[in-house]
């Protein structure tokens, strides 16, 4: 259905746009607080479906918090698992400042 479609693809723009800001050396609180929010985020994500296959996922694909680096590319690889699902094409993770720090529009 339409909405689940703009939900996704607004749900991606925030957390690949979270990732972008999040600190280049996050303190400890940080990290943890990250992991939380990505725990909760897998409880709540309003598809159950989707939520369901997202924490199976985060089960073998620990959350990468040490860095902004490092969380831009495991949510990249986060997204790539569901675009494998539906069959899309694969998102290229060393362009995720250039489509999410810097912008291009789509
Ligand atoms: P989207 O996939 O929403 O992508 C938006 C933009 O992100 C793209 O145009 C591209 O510029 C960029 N992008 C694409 N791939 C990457 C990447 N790997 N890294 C960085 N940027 C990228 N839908 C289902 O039908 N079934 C599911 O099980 C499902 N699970 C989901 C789980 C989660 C956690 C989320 C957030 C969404 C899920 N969705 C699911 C929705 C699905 O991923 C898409 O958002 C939706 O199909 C709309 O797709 P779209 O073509 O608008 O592009």
């Amino acid at each position: 259905p339409a909405d689940s479609l703009a939900l996704g693809h607004g749900t991606w723009r925030l957390l690949h746009t979270m990732a972008a800001y999040y600190p280049n050396q996050p303190s400890s609180q940080q990290q943890q607080d990250m992991r939380s929010f990505i725990t909760l985020f897998s409880k709540f994500y309003p598809c159950p479906p989707c939520a369901e296959d997202f924490r199976e996922w985060l089960k073998t694909n620990t959350p990468k918090v040490e860095s902004r680096s490092s969380l831009s590319q495991w949510f990249c690889e986060a997204h790539n698992e569901v675009n494998r699902k539906l069959e899309k094409p694969l998102f290229d993770c060393r362009r995720v400042n250039e489509r999410w720090l810097d912008g291009w529009v789509d």
